[in-house]
């Protein structure tokens, strides 16, 4: 308990504390201490407020072979697509009338996907809607490549760092992958004032607490804008296919703990914790979160952005259900309409 009334009283802790505190997250008192400080801080910046993103994965076509993703690219079991723009812009249609003013474009690193073509997506969506942000999660690409997607229109970025242990991040990543140059893809996006999202995977195989520590130490240093986090769930065509699958009650934890270090921040609920528990949107919520990525992709593309085994929300209900707004009521949030940016102030810290 005295770690949590350190964190609470300072925001932060060294690494050797964070593991230690993270070591606890089995106590339910303790959780429910940080989770109602969370809470607390949500409630005093963002109200009862919880901001939607509508998610487009436009492809599932990738180059990159993370071993924990079920769309790597030696994964022969899936069939593979690539929305049109037409069928992009459509989803934007949809989005819009529903309500939502941001759209989430994801994908796996699908070498189409050009800077002309990116670039020409980008701005297509920001002229025929220029009250909504355009996020862009498309993994590694270069600087000059980032600079001229923001020229074109993009207002921020999610690209989870995985994780900050160059040792872990080698056992989920083939070598052609490195987490220097992960980082270094934040760092440029941050320089180009995109808002950044970073995050990692929750109970990833091999990891333990001192990862998270570090993690948590990464994330106090980027100053990301957003963050996702979401537990481990294995895929079956993957080597890690028999792995557990993440804690929920150490995600909502560490739920608890991103909110409290870094107020502001723009945190999800994310599908894979809706995933692994019924309630687990609502209880990201209570933990701290305050935005959802419902599905905006087209009904018949869902099932194939297959990161996981049973993701939810890839039938018909995904983002047209009210169904959310009602569960998210029941809870004591409230589903709002708005672009949900990073409050300006504390930008660029
Ligand atoms: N190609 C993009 C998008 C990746 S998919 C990029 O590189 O950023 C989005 C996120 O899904 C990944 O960053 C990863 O953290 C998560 N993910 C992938 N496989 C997963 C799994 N088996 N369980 C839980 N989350 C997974």
């Amino acid at each position: 308990m005295e770690l949590a009334e350190k964190l609470i009283r300072k925001s932060t802790l060294t690494k050797k504390e964070f593991a230690e505190l993270l070591g606890q997250y089995e106590d339910e008192y303790l959780r429910k201490r940080l989770a109602d400080e969370a809470l607390r801080i949500r409630k005093e910046i963002y109200g009862a407020d919880v901001f939607i993103r509508g998610l487009i994965e436009f492809t599932n076509i990738c180059k990159n072979d993370c071993y924990y993703c079920g769309i790597r690219k030696s994964n022969p079991n899936i069939k593979r697509y690539r929305l049109t723009k037409e069928e992009i812009l459509s989803c934007c249609a949809r989005g819009y009338e529903l309500g939502y003013r941001t759209f989430v474009l994801q994908g796996g690193e699908d070498g189409y996907f050009t800077d002309e073509r990116l670039a020409d997506l980008v701005s297509s969506i920001k002229r025929e809607y220029p009250d909504c942000a355009v996020t862009l999660s498309v993994g590694e690409r270069s600087y000059e490549s980032y600079k001229l997607l923001r020229e074109a229109g993009a207002d921020r970025y999610l690209l989870r760092h995985e994780t900050a242990d160059a040792g872990l991040y080698g056992r989920l990543h083939p070598s052609a992958m490195s987490l220097a140059n992960r980082k270094q893809c934040l760092y440029d996006l941050k320089s180009l004032g995109y808002q950044v999202g970073a995050g990692f995977m929750v109970g990833a195989p091999g990891q333990t607490m001192d990862h998270l520590a570090e993690d948590l130490k990464f994330l106090e240093e980027l100053q990301p804008e957003m963050v996702g986090i979401g537990p481990f769930i294995p895929h079956h065509d993957t080597q890690f296919a028999k792995e557990p699958a993440g804690s929920v009650e150490l995600t909502l934890f560490l739920l608890s703990v991103i909110r409290i270090m870094l107020p502001r921040v723009l945190l999800p609920a994310t599908t894979a914790l809706g995933t692994m528990d019924p309630y687990g949107r609502e209880k990201g919520m209570l933990a701290g979160a305050n935005v959802v990525m419902p599905n905006l992709s087209p009904a018949k593309n869902r099932k194939q952005y297959a990161l996981y085994d049973n993701k939810i929300c890839t039938g018909e209900e995904a983002a047209e259900s009210s169904v959310l707004a009602r569960r998210m009521e029941t809870a004591g949030f409230r589903v709002v309409s708005a672009r949900g940016d990073f409050p300006a102030e504390q930008r660029g810290k």
